[in-house]
């Protein structure tokens, strides 16, 4: 009887084009042997120039163009894939795209709240849950949600998106007790201020005193913690809230 051709592996890693999850779609794609879906909302040319770094590096990636927020998209976009791609298996879901819309809760507008909430809470259910049966049949996952010190202590000015984050936290540990018998683990990462399009507005000399290692941190540098956390050695590790923060809270 022939034997059936070995399952294609992919890493999707949300919000791709940019930032954190353009530094972690690059490390994923260096150390492992997964094709990376280097997923954007609307910077085409940017997602196209990650795929092209990671390929000029020898790895494996394509873009895969879809907003979180919007379920219908998600979800149909990930049919569409999978259906052109009947022997692939997405094993690892690095949950990064986000967004902020800061200011004090008193002059917060529904729309504010809303939009922020959309992206990281409700991104998180339309990826994941779109994704996780075939993950449970293959009994073998990694789920990395990227969250924030704004969701473990709450930062002023920032209401909808400490409790964005912090909403994903609770749910990252209580998916890992439902999904850990089938070896898919289920981690968050917390970082504090990372050099990136989302922390370009704040001064760096002003806020480093607030920070043990008196520096922001590089993408990059969180981009190797997920990359520990989405291979086999991290194994044991689930439920977990991470943070790299330099020092910041702990
Ligand atoms: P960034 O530079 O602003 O990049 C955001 C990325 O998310 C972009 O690739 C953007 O795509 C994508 N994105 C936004 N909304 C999306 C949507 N609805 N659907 C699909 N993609 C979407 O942000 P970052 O600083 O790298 O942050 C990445 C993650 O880390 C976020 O979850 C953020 O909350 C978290 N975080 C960041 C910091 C920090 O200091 N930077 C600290 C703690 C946590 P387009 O380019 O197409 O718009």
């Amino acid at each position: 009887m022939p034997t059936k051709p070995d399952k294609q592996k992919f890493a999707l890693v949300t919000g791709a084009s940019r930032g954190i999850g353009k530094a972690i779609a690059f490390q994923l794609a260096m150390d492992f042997d997964y094709t990376i879906l280097v997923n954007y909302q609307s910077s085409k040319e940017k997602a196209e120039a990650v795929v092209k770094d990671i390929t000029d590096n020898n790895g494996k990636a394509e873009t895969l163009q879809f907003d979180v927020g919007d379920l219908e998209s998600t979800k149909a976009t990930l049919k569409a894939w999978q259906d052109e791609n009947p022997n692939a298996i997405i094993e690892v879901i690095v949950n990064n795209a986000g967004t902020n819309k800061d200011g004090l809760f008193l002059w917060m507008t529904e729309t504010d709240w809303n939009s922020v909430i959309n992206t990281s809470l409700n991104g998180f259910f339309n990826v994941t849950n779109t994704l996780l049966k075939p993950m449970l049949h293959n009994r073998y996952g990694r789920i990395i949600n990227i969250v924030s010190l704004a969701g473990l202590k709450g930062n002023a000015g920032q209401v909808n998106y400490s409790a964005s984050k912090g909403a994903v936290i609770s749910a990252t540990k209580a998916l890992a007790q439902e999904v850990g018998k089938r070896n898919v683990t289920v981690n968050a990462v917390a970082p504090g201020f990372i050099d990136t399009d989302m922390t370009s507005d704040i001064d760096e000399n002003k806020f480093k005193e607030l920070i043990p290692t008196n520096r922001f941190g590089q993408a990059e540098e969180v981009a190797h913690l997920v990359s520990f956390l989405a291979s086999k050695k991290a194994s044991y590790i689930t439920g977990e809230v991470i943070n790299i923060s330099g020092g910041m809270y702990s």
